[in-house]
């Protein structure tokens, strides 16, 4: 009998279940690099539910307690009186999501005895201290590929309403107004513009795939160079690093994860040998920017428009900047939750703590520390970058 203690988003105000617009989502066959979707022996919910909430308690709740375990599902995560706190000493499992981190910090991890399974549902552990679970023997583990192109299509998304100023004629229309000139002052086309992506993971290259056909002129950086076959396919141009690939673009895609080394990466310094006028969108994490810097930025014009759903912390507060700064085109760390990824996410959920409740090894792609070291994705995607 294990506890697990699931920390997840509060359900919609309105109440649970939501009416949904939709019966059904697409059945995938296989993620875009061939690797497979979620194999969970059983799933007890229907594809397209929000599961990502307390009350979705990601579609296991049931089953979890029919098998004996212990478990919590809370919201409640913030201080040293929350039920996450609360609960947090004996736990052998905690299940958290990037949208509503609840952040196991060393101190956290200290107080976490129990603790073998450090499980994320969604992509991306840097709420975890990677190095302290490693420490501890703590197994960190998440589900690549469920939310990459969900991101991927957020960030599409984001790019066109920043160049097209969408957002701002969106606005005039829904306030019963037809100021056609105001509205197209600061709208134009994508074409042509040299886009950048910074990191051509999972996510960038789904951004590259999807933003070829819009005839721009793409630039990278990762720390490991695609195959060139790739590189002509997509006539990408590389850079040898962040700083010399910034300087070239008009629009950037922000895709590194969260590590010292991408920490507060762009300060004043390097938004300000950007080109003036340059827009970046970033769903990749919010400390990877110098908060401040960013505000500034777009006061000056420096920048002409920033996008992205990722913060810091969050829930990010009522008056975070971000919020207000000129032409942003924020979302509250939504682009990896769509009911189509919860779908995914809520499935991998399963099969993780399917495999470590039965002492099978979890699948290698899903690791992110594992045995006392950084292992599977994290290896490659988290340490090779410190
Ligand atoms: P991947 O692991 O597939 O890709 C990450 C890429 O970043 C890898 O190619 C890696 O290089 C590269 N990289 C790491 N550090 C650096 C660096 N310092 N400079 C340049 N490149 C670097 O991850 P995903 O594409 O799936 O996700 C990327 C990030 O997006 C996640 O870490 C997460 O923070 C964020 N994310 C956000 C979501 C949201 O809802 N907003 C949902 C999902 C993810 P290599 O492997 O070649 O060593």
């Amino acid at each position: 009998m294990a506890k697990i203690l699931m920390v997840l988003y509060p359900d919609p105000a309105d109440g649970y279940p939501p009416q949904y617009a939709r019966e059904s989502i697409p059945e995938l066959s296989k993620y875009p690099d061939g690797q497979s979707l979620p194999t969970p022996d059983n799933i007890d919910f229907t594809p397209g539910e929000l599961l990502g909430c307390v009350s979705g308690g990601l579609g296991i709740v049931d089953w979890l307690k029919s098998e004996g375990h212990d478990v919590v599902v809370t919201s409640d995560k913030e201080g040293e009186d929350s039920e996450f706190d609360r609960e947090l000493p004996d736990a052998d499992v905690v299940i958290s999501q990037p949208f509503w981190p609840a952040y196991l910090t060393k101190e956290r991890l200290e107080k976490a005895k129990n603790l073998k399974l450090a499980l994320t549902a969604g992509i991306g552990s840097d709420h975890v201290d990677l190095d302290e679970a490693a420490k501890r023997g703590i197994t960190v583990a998440e589900e690549t590929y469920s939310n990459s192109i969900s991101v991927a299509e957020h960030t599409v998304l984001m790019v066109l309403a920043l160049v097209r100023d969408y957002l701002h004629q969106h606005d005039i229309s829904r306030n019963g107004r037809w100021d056609i000139a105001e509205a197209v002052s600061r709208s134009y086309d994508l074409e042509g513009m040299d886009v950048g992506v910074l990191a051509a993971g999972r996510i960038g290259r789904a951004v590259i795939e999807r933003l070829a056909p819009f005839d721009v002129k793409l630039h990278y950086f990762d720390q490991h160079r695609l195959p060139e076959d790739y590189e002509k396919k997509y006539n990408l141009t590389f850079h040898e690093s962040a700083e010399a690939l910034v300087p070239h673009v008009d629009v950037l895609c922000i895709h590194t994860p969260l590590t010292p080394s991408t920490e507060g990466m762009f300060d004043e310094k390097l938004l300000n040998t950007m080109r003036h006028g340059a827009y970046i969108v970033n769903p990749a994490r919010g400390a990877i920017m110098d908060r401040d810097a960013v505000v500034r930025a777009l006061e000056s014009g420096q920048l002409a428009g920033y996008a992205g759903d990722v913060w810091y912390p969050q829930p990010a507060p009522e008056d975070h900047p971000w919020r207000t700064m000129p032409h942003n085109g924020m979302t509250p760390h939504t682009s990896g939750s769509s009911l189509s990824a919860q779908a995914r996410y809520a499935a991998g959920t399963r099969e993780i703590l399917e495999d470590f409740l039965a002492n099978r090894q979890i699948r290698d792609e899903y690791l992110i520390v594992d045995g006392g070291d950084y292992a599977g994705t994290g290896a490659s995607s988290y340490r090779q970058s410190k």
